[in-house]
């Protein structure tokens, strides 16, 4: 029989009573924009190949390289295995072709191609843009086959799956020490807000801190405070936090050895990530692979200072009204900034939100 705590503990772990979502770009989350396309039946398939090196020529589809040019046909019980794109219907404009209705002559100018081996043209619908994410593969490939490179670990976090439970433990501890201190913030009459910034490298607590608005300073929310603490931490720091003593960072000699330069890889990999984080002095550019949990998503002033600060991940349990990840704006997503990072929204939520209230 199974010892009663390693029971007792699985259990325990299984049952977080929060859900965690991936806060992706809008260009992932959207739907898929299709184009209107002629396709044909490949009759005589002894001619793919000829026919595909013609229309290359007349209709290259040089925008579209993730389409495949030629599908097999879904349908049962045709007198056709194959079908192939011949051409968009905006390649059409100008030549004097009637809305709807089209024949091979009208697609083949003479001299040009023949188009020998098709039968008669049907309107289809094509992916305008390759996939980024599956769930836009899946919707693409109802329409037409196209290319994509899938990202297991955005495949992974949309469906919930990205973190075992001992991972999901650990987060929530993080988030529980933000909660705990969101409410000592509250009883000196802040917002009850908290944030903890930890290496996912090494799981040690860098910073923790609460919003400290309502004090001496209107600027210092909490998650400008937990950066400031950090950069204590490093040496650095601007506010002045003595009248706050449930906002307290690491110092730089409290470090364990495997922390030195060992801080967190980006959790979802992609060409965003483009920022490198420099290592001043062995520690890292304020937070370059550090992760920050925080009771509610950050303001537009917040998440720049994230941008600014190399954060790796942020996770936030529930939305705000002014909301810059997610919300009103998505800034850890924005192409022309020069640093990304990702961002997980929905951490215990239920506690956070009961915290607002
Ligand atoms: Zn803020």
């Amino acid at each position: 029989m199974e010892p009663e705590c390693k029971k007792r503990k699985t259990r325990a772990i299984s049952t977080f009573t929060w859900e965690l979502r991936p806060v992706l770009s809008d260009e992932k989350l959207c739907e898929v924009e299709l184009l209107e396309a002629y396709a044909a039946p490949i009759i005589n398939t002894k001619q793919t190949s000829c026919l595909i090196k013609q229309l290359a020529c007349l209709y290259p589809l040089n925008s579209l390289p993730h389409i495949k040019r030629v599908r097999t046909c879904r349908e049962k019980n045709t007198d056709h295995a194959l079908e192939i794109i011949i051409c968009l219907l905006r390649d059409l404009n100008g030549t004097d072709v009637p809305n709807g209705e089209v024949s091979l002559s009208d697609l083949f100018p003479e001299g040009k191609a023949d188009g020998i081996g098709l039968g008669e043209p049907f309107h289809v619908k094509i992916p305008a843009y390759q996939p980024l994410t599956r769930p836009q593969f899946e919707a693409a490939s109802q329409h037409w086959p196209t290319t994509f490179h899938e990202n297991k670990q955005v495949t992974d976090a949309l469906q919930g799956r990205l973190f075992n439970a001992e991972k999901r433990a650990k987060m929530q501890t993080f988030m529980e020490k933000a909660i705990e201190a969101a409410k000592l913030g509250k009883e000196m009459g802040m917002e009850p807000v908290g944030a903890v910034v930890v290496n996912p490298a090494t799981d040690e607590i860098i910073a923790v801190g609460h919003d400290c608005r309502n004090g001496s300073n209107p600027l210092l929310h909490a998650v400008m405070v937990c950066i400031d603490l950090v950069a204590y931490g490093q040496g650095g720091g601007v506010f002045n936090h003595n009248k706050y003593p449930n906002c307290h960072f690491k110092s730089l000699e409290s470090f364990s050895d495997d922390h030195v330069i060992n801080v967190g890889k980006p959790l979802l990999p992609s060409k965003d990530h483009s920022s490198t984080g420099a290592i001043v002095n062995g520690l890292p550019y304020i937070c370059t692979g550090y992760d920050l949990y925080v009771s509610r998503e950050p303001c537009v002033m917040c998440s720049m200072a994230l941008v600014h600060s190399r954060i790796r991940t942020v996770f936030y349990a529930t939305s705000s009204p002014d909301g810059a990840l997610g919300t009103k704006y998505k800034i850890h997503t924005k192409k022309d900034l020069n640093h990304h990072y990702d961002v997980f929204k929905g951490l215990m939520k239920e506690e956070c939100q009961l915290l607002l209230s």
